[in-house]
């Protein structure tokens, strides 16, 4: 349940609400919003629910309790009804810019990176990716550089200012990664390894949460809240494709979740063409198509030689084809801009304790 404080409600009235749920053996997140502060109640509340509801109700400074049938709680807009915006570096994640994060799928030596970084740098890229640490479906592939990538991310920050994102596999690679990386990223295959998602809410660095390849979006925000309830806000939401039973396409980018998840969390969300479609030439469609609906970003693999690369060689772009997609993209998030400015999410925002359905059919 959320405890919706007055207005005019002051610090003391704050304290006595969080001081009554932690007396319940619960615990208080409160956000405090432009206009009034908001307290969710997370814990096991079950039968005490009506009587909690009307004893946080009849404290000082409260306007309101409501109930929340959603699981998920301190990603959802009724929460926090403003959009996350996170900044690392010079870059700004969620804010209404074009948020282009760009480099291979795996850092292959100093050369290839830092070719790649130059040439996505120039052509108005504002993140820098590159794998360190590979999952791959076969044992016997290309594996990834380990910490040598990770030496090199840095070494290509210095050089082009962007902040880099890499994925982090294993909690007790999350130090390490995060010494190096700007932003951790959760892989398809990780999302429900809540070890590691609860490793990642507990250290300084935004993380991007890439959608399971078999995850529903409740199962996705309920990813998401293990890290935000850990301690970490910073959470970006990556749509990379499901599985269905399409075989042309490596996965089936699901668009439909990028407005749909703007209307139930304030987390922005980045769409990864790439992995979505396994093509290189159908990665433009579906990077315009994925700012068209409303992404916050795109995140696409690129490569000076694709055909040479030692992982996902069908998918990643050239150069020419980046600075063509940059070329592309840029006017098309111009004028979806004023489209999306707020339609989609203030009617989320305005319906706390809103409850369309979430069916399973
Ligand atoms: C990646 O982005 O490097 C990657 C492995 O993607 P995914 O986890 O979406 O397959
Ligand atoms: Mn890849």
């Amino acid at each position: 349940m959320f405890v919706v404080m007055a207005r005019t409600a002051g610090e003391a009235e704050i304290l006595g609400v969080k001081s009554a749920i932690l007396g319940e053996g619960l615990t208080p997140y409160d956000h405090v919003g432009a206009e009034r502060t908001v307290i969710a109640v997370i814990g096991e509340i079950g039968s005490r629910k009506a009587a909690l509801m009307s004893r946080l109700g009849g404290l000082g400074g409260v306007e309101s309790v409501t109930p929340i049938s959603r699981p998920f709680k301190l990603t959802s807009r009724e929460f926090h009804p403003e959009n996350t915006v996170i900044r690392v570096l010079d870059a700004v994640v969620g804010d209404g810019s074009l948020t282009m994060m760009a480099g291979p799928c795996s850092v292959e030596s100093r050369d290839q990176l830092f070719e790649t970084a130059d040439a996505v740098a120039a052509a108005g890229a504002t993140i820098l990716r590159g794998g360190a640490f590979k999952p791959r479906t076969s044992p016997y592939s290309f594996q990834g550089l380990g910490v040598e990538a990770l030496r090199y991310l840095a070494e290509a920050r210095e050089r082009t200012g962007l902040p880099v994102i890499t994925e982090v596999m294993e909690p007790n690679q999350v130090d390490i990664v995060a010494e190096y990386a700007d932003i951790l990223q959760i892989g398809t295959r990780n999302m429900q390894n809540y070890s590691l998602l609860t490793a990642v809410g507990r250290v300084a660095r935004p993380v991007m949460l890439k959608r399971g390849y078999g995850a529903t979006v409740e199962e996705w925000l309920m990813a998401a809240e293990y890290i935000v309830s850990s301690g970490n806000p910073n959470v970006i939401l990556c749509e990379r494709g499901i599985r269905t039973f399409e075989t042309y396409t490596r996965n089936t980018l699901d668009l439909a979740a990028v407005p749909l998840l703007h209307h139930l969390t304030h987390l922005p969300v980045i769409v990864d063409p790439s992995h979505a479609t396994g093509k290189r030439w159908l990665v433009k469609p579906l990077a315009i198509g994925g700012i068209a609906v409303g992404a916050d970003g795109v995140m696409v693999e690129v490569h000076p030689r694709p055909e040479d690369a030692l992982s996902d060689a069908e998918q990643q772009l050239n150069l020419d084809q980046f600075r063509e997609l940059m070329a592309a993209l840029v006017p098309v998030h111009e004028h979806v801009r004023s489209l999306h400015a707020d339609p989609v999410v203030s009617g989320a925002a305005l319906g706390i304790g809103g409850s369309e359905g979430l069916g399973k059919h």
